[in-house]
């Protein structure tokens, strides 16, 4: 385990329209990188780092995940969120969440507070009631959907978050409003331990894109087991896996971080909104 060095990377999902300014998206990622790195340099935990960050972006109402999520196609915001912690292998999820705030919250206290892994429907609102999480107290006024439902060549805008510890301890966060007019239940990759979200002691990835395809490869995972029994190094398993689900035809993008700070962000998408923290301290935020 390396210690003493810190690294995080977030995303605002996968998709980026040529002629939209993303200069509000662009301020808001450096400020919730240079939230992490000061967090981080204070002696934070990966995980609530990436919780905060999630939480961060989640309230914004820039990206398809908390705020700025739309609904399904029966009206209803059905969220999905997973985070991950590496070093113990221990992960929490919700799925088609209604009513709360903060969907990456409810997916901590899953992952602190329950022996399971994932509560999805009405479970996991009442478990969210009970840990005393914040409510939308009107779906119409706290929501202001970020993607029009009719935005067909922006259908996706999930956030996520990966972080290294000064522990030297990796974790992954995702959160979504899911892909735009989806049909009622519908659960894509977002809170799939080991499809959108994985964390290990090696790496930690959170994925964005068309869920179908990230699920159906496995992709949070996949990028950690071509590194552990493939051999693979970071980037070229992060390409191999992105590609293996591009030959579907499936499109999107990953953050990957390793135990060593390094990170790839690879993906077939137009454009993926993001922001890195490398372990020289250097902030990159891009959209292309
Ligand atoms: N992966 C998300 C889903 O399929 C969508 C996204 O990344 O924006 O629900």
């Amino acid at each position: 385990m390396f210690r003493g060095q810190r690294a995080l990377a977030l995303h605002g999902g996968a998709g980026v329209l040529a002629d939209h300014d993303y200069a509000r998206e662009r301020a808001n990622m450096q400020a919730l990188a240079e939230m992490g790195r000061d967090l981080l340099d204070a002696g934070a935990s990966a995980l609530d780092v990436v919780t905060e960050i999630v939480s961060g972006l989640e309230a914004c109402g820039l990206y398809v995940a908390g705020k700025g999520a739309s609904p399904n196609r029966a009206g209803r915001y059905e969220l999905d969120a997973s985070i991950m912690e590496g070093s113990g292998q221990q992960a929490g999820a919700v799925a088609a969440l209604t009513g709360f705030i903060s969907p990456i919250q409810a997916a901590r206290a899953v992952l602190k507070e329950t022996p399971h892994v994932m509560l999805a429907g009405r479970g996991a609102e009442s478990f969210a009631a009970l840990k005393g999480l914040e409510r939308v107290e009107s779906v119409n006024d706290y929501y202001t959907p970020a993607a029009a439902p009719d935005d067909r060549e922006f259908p996706t805008g999930t956030v996520g978050c990966v972080a290294l510890d000064l522990e030297g301890r990796l974790a992954a966060a995702t959160s979504t409003g899911g892909t735009l007019n989806k049909m009622e239940g519908r659960v894509g990759d977002t809170p799939i331990i080991g499809g959108a979200t994985w964390a290990d002691q090696t790496v930690a990835v959170s994925c964005t894109g068309q869920g179908e395809f990230f699920m159906r490869v496995a992709a949070a995972k996949d990028v950690s087991a071509r590194m552990a029994y493939g051999g693979q190094d970071l980037p070229s398993a992060a390409r191999a896996t992105l590609d293996s689900l591009g030959a579907l035809g499936g499109e999107g993008g990953m953050l990957v971080l390793g135990a060593d700070g390094s990170v790839a962000t690879p993906f077939n998408s137009p454009g993926m909104k993001r922001a890195i923290l490398h372990v020289d301290g250097s902030i990159r935020v891009e959209t292309a």
